[in-house]
């Protein structure tokens, strides 16, 4: 069977859970991050249309690789009004939907933890507000001043490395955070973004790729919403892990738009509270 999936990272990131259920020996996927499958019997064919991060992730890969291209059997898609990601592609993939999926996430991706310090300091990672023209959505950025009140009440407690993939006119910060200790803004490989995650002893994200492979990979995480989509929605319980937090606006803006107006008020104590909470159990574990 040859499944076409969705092009983003994060897509074939939760579809590990799916794929390593079906139990199919013959299948191919036509996927740009052909990467996160490596650990299973598949095979692989080159999307045909590709954007900026996929097309360079693609060009990274040897040519030997992929088969020739063959019309899909099946394309997956996820509708996130009514079900969760999770839902979707359980739905499309399985025809059921399975009670636990978390432990489906790894061997492949849930690589040993390293927690690496600089300067005597557990390494924090955490995702700037960054906007892409590709794909222009401004609604689901959290508050970038949430973001920044995390740098400037743990940069002394952790090594802040802002992680970023900028280019010029396509992809750009909404707004840099201030006082992090060091900043990635250039590309890096899959294999160099799941290493600097093994390092790593706090993610601090919002919706993206991240989500997902901090869940893959078992990682301490504080997930900040804006709007657009609910958290119920990105993070199945399924899925969901009890070092994963999630900061959330109440009521939240589900309306699905990329440049609505969103509430994105988060109430301090909340914030506040997690923080305390994600950041002393980093640093205890
Ligand atoms: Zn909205």
């Amino acid at each position: 069977m040859i499944i076409e999936t969705q092009s983003g990272l994060g897509d074939n990131l939760y579809l590990r859970p799916m794929l390593r259920l079906l139990p199919s020996h013959n299948l191919t996927l036509i996927t740009p991050w052909p990467q996160v499958f490596f650990d299973m019997d598949i095979k692989f064919i080159k999307p045909t249309r590709l954007m900026r991060t996929q097309f360079d992730n693609v060009n990274s890969l040897s040519e030997l690789l992929w088969q020739r291209y063959s019309e899909p059997d099946k394309k997956v898609c996820y509708d996130l009004t009514t079900k969760s990601i999770t839902e979707n592609y359980c739905e499309q993939i399985l025809g059921y939907q399975p009670n636990i999926l978390v432990n489906e996430f790894d061997p492949g991706i849930n690589v040993p933890n390293l927690f690496s310090k600089v300067n005597n300091k557990p390494i924090c990672l955490i995702k700037p507000n960054t906007l892409r023209n590709e794909w222009f959505i401004t609604s689901r950025n959290p508050k970038s001043e949430y973001l920044q009140k995390f740098v400037d009440m743990y940069r002394d407690q952790f090594y802040i490395i802002s992680l970023a993939n900028l280019s010029e006119d396509v992809e750009f910060y909404e707004k840099k955070l201030k006082g992090c200790h060091y900043y990635i803004e250039e590309a890096k490989s899959l294999d160099q973004t799941i290493h600097l995650f093994k390092l790593t002893s706090l993610i601090v994200c919002s919706v993206s790729f991240w989500v997902p492979l901090a869940l893959a990979m078992n990682k301490r995480t504080i997930c900040l919403y804006g709007g657009h989509v609910p958290p119920q929605r990105i993070v199945d319980s399924r899925i969901s892990r009890p070092n994963f937090a999630t900061l959330a606006p109440d009521p939240f803006c589900f309306c699905y738009k990329l440049k609505h107006e969103c509430n994105k008020e988060i109430s301090q104590t909340e914030i506040e509270r997690i923080f305390k909470e994600q950041t002393h159990a980093a640093i205890h574990s």
